[in-house]
């Protein structure tokens, strides 16, 4: 079967309560039932359809879920509160205590502080390394290691995951791979690549518009199933799901993220190709120079482009702030973390997104404090984006020396 993730969700004719084009928004923390009998079953087992309690599943969350699990082509999601919601009910679902998590080192900050500083607390390891070292990643696997972790494009240095070797390599250990996709949705399919539980925040381009936090889980039907059970479901019994008002609004903007996606990936490509000409050091696979640019060609799922983030370094920090600066004062966007914003957000990910990262690590990964992580908007006119971020490097940088 081919994978068509948006003929799946557009195929996906989901009706409000009379017939409304789209789904109610169920306003209700609990459900009734006919008989004590019928709530009995459903506690004993979930039953299609039927609904018990807000924190375990409701229809407005159903629907969003549903969606999101037909663009990772999954069997089943569940939505959560935050990004961070769906990376710990994750794991602490696949790990206890003696348990062992291998992750890449280039990874979101709050990621890193939660599987450095508070992951240990419950008796799990998390051992850090070069997921595209794969000599590293098998050796710092050992009999107690349940799940390999990565992101698809990562945070903030656009490195492209090797997911099928990391996939392999999970499973002939025994053990599960995470992807956190979060920076490239529809741009890698990481379910399809072989990864076994699919992670978004969707605060950021799925949502697209900057006004709430929530995160998905896409994985099997029997994960998610786990996920949300009464006894023994991370989810069930820590509690983070999502507002059944916001999973109503993501809903909406999911439908139109194909067009935002490329729109996005044009942009940051157009941007990322004039700063390097202009001698700017660049980090975006879209670019021949990436390391990671053929990998990307070969894994990309459709025709969505290279990703809408990317991040530049300048020669000092100084210089670094001063650009961010400019750039807020000449309205080219925001000076701000997240991404995937219809305006372009910037921030410098070595003091804000990744500060929880030690600076040992930090140097290892090659990631610089002089760094610019820009999140690029869907501006129409990307060319007077541009003449506008060149009169801001000029300023900053003085005028480019033409031979
Ligand atoms: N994963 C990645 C790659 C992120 O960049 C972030 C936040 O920046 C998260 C997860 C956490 O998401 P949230 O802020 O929705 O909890």
């Amino acid at each position: 079967m081919t994978f068509d993730p948006l003929g799946a969700i557009q195929d996906m004719h989901v009706f409000g309560e009379f017939g409304d084009i789209n789904p109610s928004i169920s306003d209700a923390s609990t459900f009734t039932f006919m008989t004590p009998g019928k709530m009995r079953e459903l506690f004993d087992h979930e039953v299609e359809g039927c609904y018990l309690y807000s924190r375990h599943w409701n229809p407005t969350q159903r629907a969003l879920a549903d969606a999101l699990a037909a663009l990772e082509g999954t069997e089943s999601a569940h939505v959560v509160g935050s990004g961070m919601a769906a990376i710990a009910v994750t794991i602490l679902q696949m790990c206890g205590q003696g348990d062992e998590v291998v992750a890449s080192r280039t990874v979101y900050g709050g990621t890193y502080a939660l599987f450095a500083n508070f992951l240990p607390r419950f008796g799990i390891t998390v051992r850090f390394v070069d997921t595209g070292d794969l000599v590293a990643v098998a050796a710092a696997c050992t009999d107690r290691t349940r799940v390999i972790y990565c992101e698809g494009l990562s945070n903030p240095l656009l490195e492209v995951a090797d997911i099928p070797a990391l996939a392999n390599l999970a499973h002939r250990r025994g053990a599960r791979l995470v992807v956190d996709n979060t920076f490239s949705p529809l741009l890698l399919a990481p379910a399809q690549l072989g990864a076994d539980v699919v992670i978004h925040s969707l605060t950021k381009f799925i949502n697209g518009t900057s006004d709430c936090v929530a995160g998905v889980v896409c994985a099997s039907r029997a994960f998610i199933a786990g996920l949300s059970d009464v006894n023994s479901g991370a989810l069930m019994l820590l509690g983070p799901v999502l507002d059944s008002a916001r999973a109503a609004s993501i809903l909406k903007n999911l439908h139109a993220l194909h067009l935002r996606m490329r729109k996005h990936s044009d942009n940051a490509l157009f941007l990322a190709q004039h700063l390097e000409d202009r001698g700017v050091e660049v980090h975006y696979p879209g670019l021949a120079s990436h390391p990671h640019h053929e990998r990307y060609k070969r894994l990309a799922s459709g025709d969505f482009g290279f990703g809408g983030v990317l991040t530049l370094r300048m020669p000092t920090v100084e210089q670094a702030e001063q650009l961010m600066v400019a750039m807020q004062e000449d309205r080219i966007g925001f000076l701000a973390v997240s991404l995937g914003y219809f305006k372009t957000l910037f921030s410098p990910p070595s003091h804000s997104t990744s500060s929880e990262i030690p600076k040992d690590t930090q140097d290892a990964m090659g990631l610089d404090p002089a760094m610019v992580r820009m999140s690029v908007g869907l501006d129409h006119e990307i060319g007077r984006t541009w003449r506008r971020l060149s009169t801001c490097l000029d300023a900053v940088l003085g005028p480019r020396k033409t031979a």
